[in-house]
C-alpha cells in the first residue's frame, strides 16, 4: 500500500477470500500512509471486484476518522472494529450512534476508562454496561453488537494469568445467557502465546480452547483454519493437561505440558529422523526423498529403480516425476513452501545427473512439459528471482534454459528459436529494466514472433506491463507476480486449449486497466510545483548545523564480517524465499513458522562458514563533504569542482509540508557550511567462485542461499557503517546506542537514502555519487548501463544528517516538475519521463 501497489493489495484480498475468508479486515493505520483516503481509495477498488465484495468488510482502524470515513464507503453491512468505552461513555455513544446511522455491526472491546478487562467479573462488567448503554440509549440492534472479551495468555508462568481461559469462557456463556443476541469474537493464538516455538503443542491447545469455548457461545474468531487438530484426535493425557492448564485446575499443569511439549517435538523430530521410510518400495522412498528433500540416498535409490524398471528414462518419467507432481500439488495447496521446493528440486536433479550418463543417445532426451527460455535484462544483474521461478518450473518437468544476467533482446530471441523454446521469460529488479523489456517485446514484434513473453521481477507490475510492454508485442504478455504464481500461467499458456482463452482473459484485463488509466483525471490530488514549493519543509538554519570530523573521500576495507552478523535485518530474507512475515516471529507462525525455522538454520550454518572461511570481502568508500541547497537540487563542492545532485519534490497535496531531500540541507550562506555524505558498500566480492560451485553441484538451494545472504550482508554493512558515520566520521551523535531493532526501526537520526528508492527515484543520480566517490576504484562496484550495481549485493546512498530529515515516498508527479527536472538535468522531457516513468502522474 505504502508504495502504492494497490492491484497487489486486491490480490492479497482475493487470495483471503479464495482460500476461505468468511469476512476480510482491512487497516491503513501506518505512519507513511493518508490513512483516511486510502481506506476510501481502497473500498472503492474492492467494490468493483465481485470476487471480493461478496464478503463483509471489516473496517479496522484505532482512528475514528478513519473508520468514518469507511463506513461511508461500504457496500452492504460492515463490521466496525473496533470501539470500546476506554475514553469515557460520551464518546462511545457518539460512534455507536454514527455506526448505528450507517447501519455496520460493531466489535466491542472489553475495555473502559480504567484498562482492559482481565478477570470474569471485569469482562462482564464493561460487556454489560457497553449493553446497556447500546441497546437501553440508543436502540442500538443488539444483533450487531461483536463483543471481544479478551483472550490473553495462559500457562506465562505468572499466577494471576492462570484464570485468563477460563474467565474468558465463562463470560462468554454469561454474555450469551444475560445479554441477548450478541455475539462473542477474539483472537484465539493469543491464548497460547507463552508456547510459542511449539506449533503441535499451541494446535492442540487451540483446539480444546475453541472446543469449550464454542461450547460457551463463541460464535466467531480469528484462527488459521488450516492449522487446527481435531480435538477427538488428541491424546487423553495431553488433552486433559490442557483441559487442567485451560481451567487452571492443576498448578503443575504449565510445567507438565512442557515437559509433555518436549516430548511431543522431540517425537514430531524423531519421526522424521527414523528412517522408518527406507523400509517402504523403492517408489515411495523416491518420493519420500522429494517431498522431504533428503539428498542422501537417491543415488542409490535412482539405481535400484533403474535395474527394477530396466531403463533409466523410465525412472525420470515414472517416479521421479511422480515425487516431483506430489511436490508441485503440495506447493500449489499451501503446505509446502518455497524453500522446500528448491530442495526438493535439488533432489530431483541430483537423481538426473546420476541418471543420465545411462541414457542411450538414440533414446533421445526426456520428453518435458516445455521449454522456456529465461534472462535478466541487459543492464540488469540480480537474478535470485529468477532462478528461483527456474527452479519451481523446472520441478513442473519444464526446461529451463538459463540465459543468466545481463542479457541483449537480440542473445534472448536467437536462444529462443535456436532452441525451439515455447516461452521467453524476463527478469529485472530496478525501474531502468522495465524500459529494457519494453525494448525486448517490439524486438519480438519486429521479427513477427508468436511466443508468449512472461515478465517478472521487484518494480514490475500488472499496471506497467498493461501499460507498456504489453501494447508492444501483439502476441501473449503476462505478468507474473512470484514463484508461486508462474506454473499456473505456463500451464495454461502452453496448453493448447487454454492459451487462447487464457491470453484473451490478459488481453481483456490489460485493455481495462488501460482504459481506467485513460479516464482517470491523472493531476487528480496533486498542486503543481510552485504550490509543492511553497508547502516546502521550513527548517531553522539560524543554528550550525552539525559539523563533520573529517571531509573528503574514506576507502574502509578492513571491516572483519564477523562484524556484520549482528546488524543483518533477516526479514527481507525471509521475504526473498517467499515467507512472509516478520522476524523473529515467523519463525514460530503457524502456518510458515516450520518451514521458515530450517531455512533459518541452513542460513546460519552457511553464515557462519562465510564468516569462519572468508568466503566473501567488504569493501565501502565513504565521503563528506561542503553542500548547499539551490532550490530543490545540492549543490555538493569536491576538490575544487562543484557537481548537482537532483531531488525530486512531492506533489501530492499534503497538510504539513511538501518533502524534497534538498529541504535538508542549508541554503549557501556565510555564517556556515552545511554538509552532504555519500557511500557505497559491497559484499558482493568473492561470491561468483561459491555460487560456480553450487552450480556445478546442482545445488540451486544453496546457490540461492549464499546470494540472498550476501545481499542481507551488505544491507547489513550500510547499517553498520552509517552509525559509523553518526558516531565516528561526522560524528553528530556520538553517544547514540540504538540495538539492532532500533537501526532496523530506523530510530536513528538522519537518513541514508538511496538512488531509485522511494524519496529519490531517479537512479541515474547513482552515476554522479559513483563519481565523487570514485567508486569502481575505491571499492570494486560496476555501475552497468541499466544502472545497477554489480557485485549485486551492494548498496550506495547520499547521507543526510540534519535530526529533522526523514524517509518519505516522492511519490506521483506531474508534467510540470517533470519538465523543470529534464531542465535541470539538461536531458528531453521524453528522457527523464522514461527515468521516472513509475512516478508519472500522467
Ligand atoms: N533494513 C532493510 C533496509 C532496506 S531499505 C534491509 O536490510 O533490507 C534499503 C536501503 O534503502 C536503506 O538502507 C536506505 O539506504 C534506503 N532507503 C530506505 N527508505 C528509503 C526511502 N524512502 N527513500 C530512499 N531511500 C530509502
Amino acid at each position: 500500500i505504502k508504495e502504492e501497489q494497490l492491484q497487489e493489495a486486491l490480490e492479497v484480498a482475493q487470495e483471503q477470500v479464495d482460500n476461505g475468508a468468511q469476512i476480510i479486515d482491512i487497516n491503513m493505520d501506518e505512519g507513511l500512509i493518508d490513512s483516511e483516503a486510502m481506506m476510501v481509495t481502497f473500498l472503492n477498488l474492492i467494490a468493483s471486484e465481485p470476487a471480493i465484495a461478496r464478503v463483509p468488510i471489516m473496517l479496522d482502524s484505532s482512528k475514528w476518522s478513519v473508520l468514518e470515513a469507511g463506513l461511508k464507503h461500504i457496500q452492504g453491512k460492515g463490521v466496525v472494529n473496533s470501539i470500546s468505552l476506554k475514553e469515557g461513555e460520551a464518546n462511545f455513544i457518539e460512534q455507536a450512534r454514527l455506526i448505528q446511522k450507517y447501519g455496520a455491526a460493531v466489535i466491542i472491546m472489553a475495555f473502559d476508562e480504567t484498562g482492559q478487562a482481565d478477570t470474569y467479573e471485569r469482562k462482564i462488567e464493561i460487556c454489560e454496561r457497553s449493553y446497556r448503554v447500546l441497546v437501553d440509549q440508543l436502540d442500538f440492534p443488539p444483533e450487531d453488537i461483536i463483543f471481544d472479551p479478551n483472550i490473553f495468555a495462559i500457562g506465562t508462568g505468572i499466577e494471576e494469568h492462570g484464570d485468563y481461559g477460563k474467565d474468558f469462557i465463562e463470560a462468554t456463556r454469561w454474555i450469551k445467557n444475560n445479554l441477548p443476541h450478541a455475539h462473542i469474537s477474539g483472537g484465539v493464538s493469543n491464548i497460547s502465546f507463552s508456547f510459542r516455538g511449539n506449533n503441535p503443542l499451541r494446535e492442540a491447545i487451540h483446539s480444546v480452547f475453541l472446543y469449550h469455548a464454542i461450547a460457551a457461545g463463541m460464535d466467531m474468531g480469528i484462527v488459521n483454519a488450516g492449522q487446527l487438530t481435531v480435538y477427538d484426535d488428541i491424546a487423553d493425557d495431553l488433552r486433559n493437561k490442557i483441559e487442567d492448564l485451560l481451567f487452571n485446575r492443576d498448578p503443575n499443569a504449565t510445567e507438565d505440558l512442557m515437559a509433555m511439549a518436549q516430548d511431543l517435538q522431540s517425537q514430531a523430530k524423531d519421526d522424521t529422523d527414523k528412517l522408518a521410510w527406507r523400509e517402504l518400495g523403492v517408489r515411495e522412498r523416491i518420493n519420500h526423498a522429494l517431498v522431504h528433500g533428503i539428498i542422501e540416498f537417491i543415488e542409490t535409490d535412482a539405481e535400484i529403480a533403474m535395474n527394477e524398471l530396466g531403463a533409466p528414462l523410465e525412472v525420470i518419467e515414472g517416479p521421479l516425476m511422480d515425487g516431483m507432481n506430489i511436490v508441485g500439488d503440495l506447493f500449489g495447496d499451501g503446505k509446502m513452501f518455497l524453500p522446500q521446493v528448491v530442495k526438493s528440486a535439488r533432489v530431483m536433479k541430483k537423481a538426473v545427473a546420476w541418471l543420465t550418463p545411462y541414457i542411450e543417445a538414440e533414446k533421445g532426451k526426456q520428453k518435458s512439459n516445455g521449454k522456456i527460455v529465461m534472462a535478466t535484462v541487459k543492464g540488469d544483474v540480480h537474478d535470485i528471482g529468477k532462478n528461483i521461478v527456474g527452479v519451481v518450473l523446472g520441478c513442473n518437468n519444464y526446461e529451463i534454459i538459463d540465459l543468466g544476467v545481463m542479457v541483449p533482446a537480440e542473445t534472448i530471441l536467437k536462444a529462443a528459436n535456436d532452441n525451439n523454446a515455447d516461452i521467453i521469460g524476463l527478469s529485472g529488479l530496478i525501474t531502468p529494466s522495465l524500459d529494457e523489456m519494453c525494448d525486448v517485446a517490439a524486438l519480438m514484434q519486429q521479427k513477427a514472433m508468436d511466443l508468449p513473453l512472461l515478465i517478472g521481477g521487484a518494480t514490475t507490475s500488472r499496471t506497467h506491463t498493461a501499460l507498456k510492454i504489453e501494447p508492444e508485442y501483439q502476441s501473449d504478455t503476462v505478468w507474473v507476480k512470484d514463484a508461486s504464481r508462474a506454473v499456473g500461467v505456463v500451464q495454461q499458456l502452453l496448453s493448447s486449449k487454454d492459451r487462447s482463452t487464457f491470453g484473451a482473459k490478459i488481453k481483456a484485463e490489460y485493455h481495462d486497466i488501460r482504459e481506467r488509466r485513460k479516464n482517470r483525471n491523472s493531476n487528480k490530488g496533486l498542486i503543481t510545483i510552485e504550490q509543492a514549493r511553497d508547502n516546502g519543509l521550513q527548517l531553522d538554519w539560524s543554528q550550525t548545523p552539525a559539523q563533520p570530523a573529517f571531509t573528503g573521500i574514506q576507502v574502509i576495507d578492513d571491516t572483519p564480517l564477523s562484524t556484520l552478523v549482528e546488524y543483518i535485518d533477516w526479514t527481507p530474507f525471509f521475504q526473498t524465499w517467499e515467507l512472509h512475515g516478520r522476524f523473529p516471529d515467523i519463525l514460530t507462525d503457524e502456518v510458515v513458522g516450520e518451514s521458515a525455522s530450517e531455512l533459518y538454520r541452513d542460513a546460519q550454518a552457511m553464515l557462519k562458514q562465510i564468516v569462519e572461511e572468508e568466503w566473501l570481502q567488504l569493501k565501502a568508500v565513504i565521503g563528506i563533504f561542503p553542500a548547499h541547497r539551490d532550490g530543490d537540487d545540492v549543490i555538493i563542492a569536491h576538490e575544487g569542482s562543484s557537481h548537482r545532485l537532483l531531488n525530486l519534490r512531492q506533489q501530492i497535496k499534503k497538510p504539513k509540508a511538501n518533502l524534497c531531500l534538498s529541504d535538508f540541507i542549508a541554503p549557501q550562506n556565510d555564517a556556515y557550511t552545511d554538509h552532504i555524505g555519500a557511500f557505497a558498500v559491497t559484499a558482493g566480492h568473492g561470491i561468483e567462485a561459491h555460487v560456480e560451485r553450487f552450480e556445478a553441484a546442482q545445488d540451486d538451494y544453496n546457490s540461492i542461499m549464499v546470494k540472498a545472504l550476501a545481499d542481507r550482508l551488505a544491507e547489513a554493512y550500510a547499517e553498520y557503517m552509517h552509525q559509523q558515520i553518526r558516531t565516528k566520521y561526522w560524528g553528530y551523535a556520538k553517544d547514540e546506542t540504538l540495538d539492532n531493532e532500533a537501526l532496523i526501526k530506523e530510530a536513528y537520526t538522519g537518513i541514508r537514502p538511496a538512488p531509485g528508492y522511494p524519496a529519490c527515484p531517479d537512479h541515474s543520480q547513482k552515476e554522479l555519487l559513483f563519481d565523487l566517490l570514485d567508486v569502481e576504484n575505491n571499492a570494486g562496484i560496476e555501475l552497468t548501463s541499466g544502472l545497477t550495481m554489480y557485485p549485486a549485493a551492494s548498496v550506495s546512498g547520499f547521507y543526510y544528517a540534519h535530526p529533522d530529515s526523514q524517509y518519505f515516498v516522492v511519490g506521483k508527479l506531474s508534467q510540470d516538475q517533470v519538465k523543470d527536472y529534464a531542465d535541470r538535468k539538461g536531458v528531453e522531457l521524453k528522457v527523464a519521463e522514461k527515468t521516472l516513468q513509475n512516478n508519472l502522474a500522467y
